[in-house]
């Protein structure tokens, strides 16, 4: 039974654990104690609430997209609005949580990794709101691709160090992020981004993801008094899509699907499909799916959307899979940059390049599935951050 998930040692099955160096296991052990008192304390489920309700913007809304669903030959989805989130994307429900274990844990330092600098803005903004020390990781190569981002962290009073080691991007700076960890575990606070890493990570990004499925169900169920069909979400590391899926574990009827970046297509190499792909391996503390070579180098990965140019992804992701209870499937960059015109035209709601890669699959999706299904789809966050991106893959020229 998933409720007890991951065992005490952090596995989900085969997967998961915590591959790190020693001086990091007694303060991974230490965080997994805090955060098992934090999680059935009154006072900080409230604190979280509160932060939630009246900072972030929760809760969102789930919204029946009849436009979308006529266009796609649906019977009926809806889409669960995590871009209308402070910050404009999922990010920051864990990013609060994470800082109130900062708090309670007296820490004054957090850090972070980021390769796109959604997690970084997202850490930085918490960060500011609650009057500690902010260093963010990021690999040199995405400083360069993302200087917008970059520069929102500064005015947010982080510090940004470029990473200049590997591909300089950000397996690197999760690797460089945990380095600074080891020296400065006793005053700082690692706020990771996503549900892989070592434990307890996967658990803790997980919990504080669960409010968008929890709330989708219960908005879901006041709406149309019945669970959906389908969950559709998009996998870069797996935190929307896992806390989307997590809450309706039990519910057998409820199918998941997980959609990742299939870059230039599944043949050409160039994607960042890691469960369609990889294969078993350990990246970044856990055991898990990974992209490697065939000499177990981790690979350069592809995606138009930088939030999913990810090698490796989150353990329970990987138990899902080859425990059938998820289905993980990939879409092209060419078919998400569609769905964001798409859901654009149709809905009035211009997508994240990542969440456009769930709505792409809709399309994909063969019709006798979808003629009758009641589906959720996760928007994990806005577009706005891409519009370079879509205005340069559109060619599009001002006039
Ligand atoms: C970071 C990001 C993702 C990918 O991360 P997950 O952990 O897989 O959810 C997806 N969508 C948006 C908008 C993001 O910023």
């Amino acid at each position: 039974m998933s409720r007890q998930l991951p065992d005490t040692k952090g596995y989900f099955g085969q997967f998961g654990g915590m591959f790190v160096p020693e001086t990091l296991v007694a303060a991974l052990q230490a965080l997994a104690a805090e955060y098992a008192r934090a999680r059935t304390d009154a006072r900080f489920r409230d604190a979280l609430r509160y932060y939630l309700t009246e900072y972030a913007g929760r809760p969102t809304p789930l919204y029946r997209a009849d436009n979308l669903a006529k266009e796609l030959g649906i019977r009926r989805v809806y889409l669960k609005r995590e871009d209308l989130l402070h910050t404009g994307a999922h990010k920051i429900n864990n990013c609060l949580g994470q800082i109130l274990l900062a708090k309670r844990m007296h820490k004054t330092r957090v850090i972070a990794e980021t390769g796109a600098g959604q997690h970084g803005v997202a850490t930085a903004t918490v960060a500011a709101l609650f009057g500690m020390r902010c260093v963010v990781f990021m690999g040199a190569e995405d400083i360069e691709r993302q200087k917008l981002n970059v520069f929102r962290m500064k005015l947010l009073g982080a510090q940004v160090v470029p990473v200049t080691s590997g591909s300089r991007t950000l397996k690197d700076a999760i690797n460089e992020a945990m380095r600074d960890w080891v020296t400065n575990v006793a005053t700082t606070f690692y706020i990771f981004g996503t549900v892989a890493g070592p434990h307890p990570y996967p658990l803790i990004v997980r919990d504080f993801q669960a409010v968008i499925g929890q709330e989708s169900r219960r908005q879901l169920l006041r709406r149309e008094k019945r669970l959906p069909d389908y969950l559709v979400a998009c996998v870069g590391g797996g935190s929307n899509a896992m806390g989307m899926f997590y809450p309706f574990f039990r519910d057998r009827s409820v199918r998941f699907i997980g959609v990742e970046a299939g870059g230039e297509g599944l043949a050409s190499g160039r994607h960042a499909a890691t469960l369609c792909r990889g294969r078993m391996g350990v990246l970044h503390g856990a055991k898990s799916f990974v992209l490697e070579d065939a000499f177990g180098q981790i690979k350069a990965t592809h995606s138009i959307s930088a939030g999913l140019d990810y090698p490796g992804v989150g353990p329970e992701h990987a138990y899902y899979q080859l425990s059938r209870r998820a289905q993980y499937v990939s879409v092209t960059d060419k078919q998400a940059l569609e769905a964001v015109q798409m859901l654009s035209r149709t809905e009035g709601i211009i997508p994240a390049l990542e969440s456009a890669h769930a709505l792409a699959y809709l399309k994909k999706m063969p019709a006798r599935k979808k003629k009758d299904a009641l589906m959720v789809v996760c928007v994990s966050g806005r577009g706005d951050k891409d519009m370079p991106t879509v205005m340069k893959a559109m060619h599009y020229e001002q006039d």
